[in-house]
C-alpha cells in the first residue's frame, strides 16, 4: 500500500515534493532544505506515506518494546527549565522527593522475579547527590540484578556530577562506567539552537556540551538515544537544525540508537500561556524526522507521554517502537498534564496495541536485541 502511494507522489507536479520522493525511494539523504519544505508545506497524507515507506524499509512490519521500569531518584533540582513541571527547587526540597539508596534498592527488588530487562534512571539535578552516590547505586543494582540493563542519567546530570567531581568527561563516565551504567538516555537535549535554549533552559549545560558527552559515550562503547523537545517557541528552522547536529554525530559515531521527539506540555510550568502543538503537527513531526534521519535505525513514540490512541497512529507516520511497560514509575510527564495519568501497560496490552495498529510487536532488550517476536498483527480497515 505505502509503494502505491510513494509511486503516486512520484508523478506529483510539484517540482520539490518529487525530487524528495525520488530520494526518499533511491534511499538518498534529505537535505535540511527538504526537511524544511516537509515541515512548512507537506500535507500530512504525503508526509506519512514516505515515512511509512522509510519505516518499513528499515523495521518493515514490526513495532518494538521493552519492559521497564524507571527510578526517579529526586526532583529536586538546581535549574529552572521554563518548560518543566516536575523539578522543586532545593530551597523548598521538603515539598519534593529524595530517594535514598535503600529506597531505590527497594524499587528494584519489587521487580524480583519478574523478566525485567532494562531500568531507566533519571531525574532533577540534586546538588547533593554527586557522582559518587550514583556510582554506589549502579554498584548496588549491578550487584543485586547483574542482567539488568542499567540506562541511566541524562548529559544535564551528567555534567553537573563531572563538574562537581573535577572529572573530565571522558573520566566521569569510565567511572559510571565500571560501576555498572549501560548506555545514556536522551533527555536534555531539549532543542539545540543557542538562543531558544536559553530562552527555555538557560541555566543548564548547552548544546555542545550535550553533544560531547554522547559523542565520548559513543566513542567508550556506550550507546545512547536522543531526544528533541518540540511545539514551544521553536520554529521548523530550529527544529531542523537540532535534528542536523544529530545525524551529524550519528554519522561520525553512529552511538545512536533511536530519536525520540518530545510534546511539549503545558500544565504547571512558566510556559503555561503556549499552546500545545495538535495532533497533526505531532504526526508530521514524527512523519519529518522518520524521513530526514537517514542513519537512524529507529524513531520511538514516548507512549506516557502522547497516549495510547497517538502512539497507535504513529505507527503509520514513521514510529518503529513505542518504548516499555514503564509500570506507573515515571512522574515526568504525568506532572506536566499527559494523558496517561498513571502509565503502566502490561506487555498482553502493549502487544495489543500494537497488534490493533497492524503491526507486529516485537520485545527487544535495550539494544534492540530481538527477545520474543508476538507474530500476529490485526488487519486493518482501509
Ligand atoms: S527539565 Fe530537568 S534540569 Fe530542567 S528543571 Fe526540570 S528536572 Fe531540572
Amino acid at each position: 500500500m505505502s509503494s502505491l502511494i510513494v509511486n503516486s507522489i512520484l508523478q506529483s507536479s510539484d517540482v520539490q515534493l518529487k525530487l524528495i520522493a525520488q530520494k526518499v525511494v533511491d534511499a538518498e539523504r534529505i537535505s535540511d532544505t527538504d526537511a524544511l519544505w516537509l515541515y512548512k508545506y507537506g500535507e500530512l497524507s504525503v508526509i506519512g506515506a514516505l515515512a511509512n515507506y522509510v519505516r518499513e524499509r528499515k523495521n518493515g512490519n514490526y513495532t518494538y518494546f521493552n519492559r521497564n521500569f524507571h527510578i526517579e531518584p529526586t526532583n529536586v533540582c538546581i535549574f529552572s527549565c521554563k518548560f518543566c513541571a516536575y523539578s522543586q527547587e532545593y530551597k523548598h526540597k521538603e515539598d519534593g522527593w529524595e530517594l535514598d539508596i535503600k529506597q531505590m534498592m527497594d524499587r528494584l527488588r519489587k521487580y524480583d522475579g519478574q523478566p525485567i530487562t532494562e531500568v531507566h534512571i533519571v531525574g532533577g539535578v540534586h546538588p547533593k547527590m554527586d557522582v559518587h552516590f550514583f556510582g554506589d547505586l549502579l554498584s548496588q543494582i549491578k550487584a543485586h540484578r547483574p542482567e539488568l540493563h542499567i540506562k541511566a542519567f541524562t548529559s544535564v546530570e551528567l555534567d553537573y556530577m563531572f563538574r562537581k567531581a573535577k572529572m573530565s568527561i571522558k573520566e566521569g563516565l569510565t567511572f559510571l562506567k565500571e560501576k555498572g551504567m549501560d548506555s545514556i538516555p536522551g533527555g536534555g537535549a531539549e532543542i539545540f539552537d543557542e538562543k531558544v535554549r536559553l530562552e527555555i533552559a538557560g541555566d543548564k549545560c548547552d548544546s555542545a556540551k550535550w553533544l560531547e558527552i554522547h559523542e565520548t559515550a559513543h566513542q567508550l562503547g556506550m550507546r545512547s538515544n536522543c531526544t528533541m523537545l518540540y511545539g514551544h517557541v521553536e520554529t521548523y528552522e530550529h527544529r531542523v537544525d537540532h535534528m542536523s547536529r544529530l545525524r551529524n554525530l550519528q554519522d561520525k559515531t553512529g552511538g545512536f540508537q533511536t530519536f525520540i521527539p518530545l510534546k511539549f506540555r503545558n500544565k504547571d510550568n512558566n510556559m503555561s500561556h503556549i499552546n500545545e502543538s495538535t495532533l497533526i503537527e505531532d504526526l508530521k513531526n514524527y512523519g519529518v524526522s522518520r524521513i530526514y534521519l537517514d542513519n537512524f535505525d529507529h524513531i520511538k513514540a514516548y507512549w506516557p507521554m502522547i497516549g495510547r490512541s497517538t502512539a497507535q497512529l504513529s505507527q503509520s507516520f514513521g514510529v518503529d517502537d513505542i518504548d516499555g511497560t514503564i509500570d506507573d514509575s515515571t512522574k515526568i510527564y504525568t506532572m506536566a498534564g499527559s494523558e496517561e495519568q498513571s502509565p503502566t501497560l502490561t506487555t498482553e496490552q502493549l502487544v495489543e496495541l500494537i497488534a490493533n495498529s497492524g503491526r507486529i510487536a516485537i520485545e527487544r532488550d535495550t539494544l534492540y536485541n530481538k527477545l520474543h517476536v508476538y507474530d500476529y498483527a490485526k488487519p486493518q480497515l482501509n
